[in-house]
């Protein structure tokens, strides 16, 4: 199943195997960066637009659809 990088805040996406490889490079450094704050990284690295949106990167299945929980019956729906 192939994979790609999605900010868990705006959405923006690495697709490209490059891009992909260079957020995996930079993973490590990112973590250390992130736990030398204090904090715990929720994903792999910074968004590219991280300044703005401070999303991180997050694998994502590559799916035709996406399932967003099982619970979409529109009766449970506000
Ligand atoms: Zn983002």
């Amino acid at each position: 199943m192939a994979k790609k990088l999605v900010c868990d805040r705006c959405g923006f996406e690495l697709t490209e195997k490059d891009e992909i490889n260079q957020a995996l490079e930079g993973q490590e450094a990112w973590e250390a960066s992130a736990k030398a704050r204090g904090a715990e990284p929720r994903g792999i690295y910074p968004c590219q637009n991280y300044a703005r949106c401070g999303g991180e990167l997050q694998w994502v299945e590559q799916k035709r659809t996406f399932l967003f929980g099982r619970n979409t019956d529109k009766r449970n729906l506000r």
